[in-house]
């Protein structure tokens, strides 16, 4: 998967000034849920990737970056991530069974409508 500079960047600046105060957990379940501490976090993402679970998970409601005493913008850097995925499509293609299902319950042959003038 490759992200794009501008995630990338974002990403940076949330792992080299992120202090681990975790703040910004306190109310978050996302955050909570899914990461030990933004500073690992982001740098995971810089070493690995992260699935791409984790960026659609977050809300995106902001609160992070009202406590967060640097004002450091993890929304931000998850829709960014969430664009740059998309263009691949992910996680759609993850999905392949959604997709078959959703291909198979509108074909004609699994929706045929019985008109009553079959003979
Ligand atoms: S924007 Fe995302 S990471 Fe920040 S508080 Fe909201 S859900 Fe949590
Ligand atoms: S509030 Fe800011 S500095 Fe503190 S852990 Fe969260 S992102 Fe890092």
């Amino acid at each position: 998967m490759d992200y794009s500079e501008k995630t990338i960047e974002m990403a940076q600046i949330i792992a080299e000034n992120c202090t681990s105060c975790k703040r910004c957990m306190k109310d978050c379940l996302f955050l909570q849920t899914y990461c030990e501490d933004p500073q690992k976090m982001f740098h995971r993402f810089l070493e690995e990737g992260l699935e791409p679970i984790i960026p659609y998970s977050c809300m995106l409601c902001g609160r992070c970056t009202v406590v967060c005493p640097l004002k450091l913008k993890l929304d931000e850097a998850f829709l960014a991530m969430r664009q740059d995925l998309i263009k691949e499509g992910l996680p759609l293609k993850q999905l392949k069974s959604v997709e078959m299902h959703q291909k198979l319950s509108t074909s004609k042959v699994f929706s045929a409508v019985n008109r009553g003038d079959m003979k």
